[in-house]
């Protein structure tokens, strides 16, 4: 079964491009709008790597990734930040509230997938941190 991602986007289009590029490589998408629901979707769903739009309604993609890092079994699940435009001392926010790098958009959907599955592996290799979390995803789902 291929791997689960969280798309969290808020513009409409920047979400459908990732998702079409995402969804023909045979990924499983869920897709999120806001701070909230990305947290909400992120801790029920558990995904293998989430993607994340840094300028979202109610929460930036900074705050969002904060917190996941702090909640149980989210310390190593990638999260590739997605930035409109690359300001100065983004790349310092972006590493420092817990996210493994970032994608400037509008996003190059030839380099997306590539990337997403160089981040994957990555997740794969670091040591695992189980047992801090609820345990595997049901693996009939
Ligand atoms: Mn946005």
């Amino acid at each position: 079964m291929k791997e689960k991602i969280l798309i969290v986007e808020d513009n409409p289009i920047h979400a459908r491009l990732i998702e079409m590029t995402l969804r023909a490589k045979g990924y499983r998408l869920l897709q999120a709008t806001d701070g909230e629901q990305a947290l909400a979707i992120a801790t029920r769903e558990r995904p293998d790597l989430i993607l994340m739009d840094l300028n979202l309604p109610k929460m930036t993609g900074f705050e969002v990734a904060r917190k996941l890092r702090q909640t149980p079994g989210f310390s190593q699940v990638p999260i590739i930040a997605l930035t409109a435009y690359a300001m100065k001392g983004d790349r310092e926010r972006v590493i420092e509230s817990g996210c493994d790098g970032y994608l400037t958009k509008p996003i190059d959907t030839r380099q997306l997938p590539g990337v997403v599955a160089e981040m994957l592996r990555r997740g794969k290799d670091s040591p695992s941190i189980a047992g801090d979390d609820c345990g595997e995803e049901n693996p009939s789902s």
